[in-house]
């Protein structure tokens, strides 16, 4: 039992409003696909995916593991594995996973495995690399994909996918477009010899941002659901899922000349208050924003994080504050204060939301 007082609320009202939000830009007929790889970024993968069971069609992990975790607590909407590996495809099979399959070694295993368990008609995603150069098969592939699932009915493709390595970024128009156009010719090579249409899917979050006529069959959205677009504006219209809230475990009255934290990098220059909060770096809270490069928020007013950030806490000044052991302070509640905490951690909303740890209390609301 999780009984940290440092606790992430995920919000459920917030995450609706964001689906709706992507469904409001997509064709109804396109599927999709919510992303709760990581934890649901940062959050708990199985509570968000239990709070979207229903409304969603796919749901996608990075690792079998992650799937499993998700069949465990019921959940049993289709679960495509982004990345699976070798040794962990019976696992797949025995939690009706659906594996993304990248290369020959994969698909040849996984066809060995199928053929050997007499499946049938076994779910399987082929993604093809059209520019990103991390994961998927190449297009000249193709021939030999297309002999080996010839006849073979222990799997089936269920989609064609691929990833954009710049949606986000208008830019690279040129090449996305180039990329889209990749996937549209693999997609036709298929249709043309397969006796049946798999699904196709591109986009993530600014795919479908930017290029939503490329919507296909389904979109992959991971990043909007916890409400963030490509830029303020688009994150304006989506609403924060994530609340990261603690209390205060000691104030302490200093000095002018006292010290505060390892390394005694706060250095009192009148007499101040300050606040001790129990999260720390093995929180997620980067190191980075020690020594007053971002705050935390105290009854409505910022407390600039002082000294150095430790494993288990922070220390913040308090001075200028009303305030009082155990009043509640807030980590971040809004968009703007995480991209804030991103930008002062000299990093991205994704990593900043990812670094959240499993020591973090994690609880669904609304
Ligand atoms: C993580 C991931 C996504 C989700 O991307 P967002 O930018 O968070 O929407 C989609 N597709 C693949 C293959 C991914 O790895």
């Amino acid at each position: 039992m999780n009984n940290h007082v440092t606790v992430l609320e995920i919000d459920g009202n917030a995450l609706d409003h964001n689906l709706n939000y992507f469904k409001n830009k997509l064709e109804p007929k396109t599927k999709i696909l919510a992303v709760v790889k990581a934890f649901g970024y940062g959050s708990d993968g199985v509570k968000i995916a239990q709070h979207l069971q229903h409304k969603v069609d796919y749901f996608a992990v990075a690792y079998a593991h992650e799937g499993i975790a998700l069949r465990e607590a019921g959940v049993e909407t289709p679960i495509l594995v982004l990345h699976p590996q070798i040794p962990n495809l019976q696992a797949i099979i025995d939690f009706k996973l659906e594996p993304n399959l990248y290369n020959f070694k994969i698909f040849n295993a996984f066809l060995a495995l199928a053929n050997n368990k007499l499946l049938l008609n076994y779910p399987v995603h082929i993604k093809f690399n059209t520019g990103l150069n991390r994961l998927g098969f190449w297009h000249t592939d193709i021939p030999k994909i297309l002999a080996s699932l010839h006849e073979n009915n222990h799997v089936k493709v269920v989609s064609l996918f691929s990833h954009l390595a710049a949606s986000e970024d208008l830019e690279e128009k040129e090449f996305t477009t180039n990329q889209l156009n990749n996937f549209a010719y693999i997609a036709k090579q298929f249709y043309q010899h397969l006796a049946y249409e798999p699904m196709l899917h591109i986009l993530n979050t600014s795919g479908v941002i930017n290029y939503a006529k490329a919507q296909f069959d389904m979109v992959r959205i991971g990043i909007g659901l916890y409400g963030f677009g490509n830029d303020a504006n688009e994150t304006a219209q989506l609403k924060n899922t994530h609340n990261l809230k603690s209390i205060i475990s000691q104030i302490h009255l200093i000095k002018p000349g006292e010290t505060v934290g390892y390394n005694r990098a706060f250095v009192a220059k009148k007499p101040s208050k300050t606040a001790t909060i129990p999260v720390g770096h093995a929180d997620g809270l980067s190191r980075k924003l020690g020594n007053k490069k971002h705050y935390v928020l105290i009854n409505n007013k910022k407390a600039p994080i002082i000294g150095n950030v430790c494993m288990d806490m922070i220390m913040v000044d308090v001075t200028h504050i009303d305030c009082k052991e155990g009043d509640e302070v807030i980590v971040f509640n809004r968009q703007e204060m995480i991209q804030k905490m991103a930008n002062a951690a000299e990093t991205i909303v994704y990593e900043t939301l990812t670094a959240i740890s499993q020591r973090v209390k994690k609880e669904l609301i609304n």
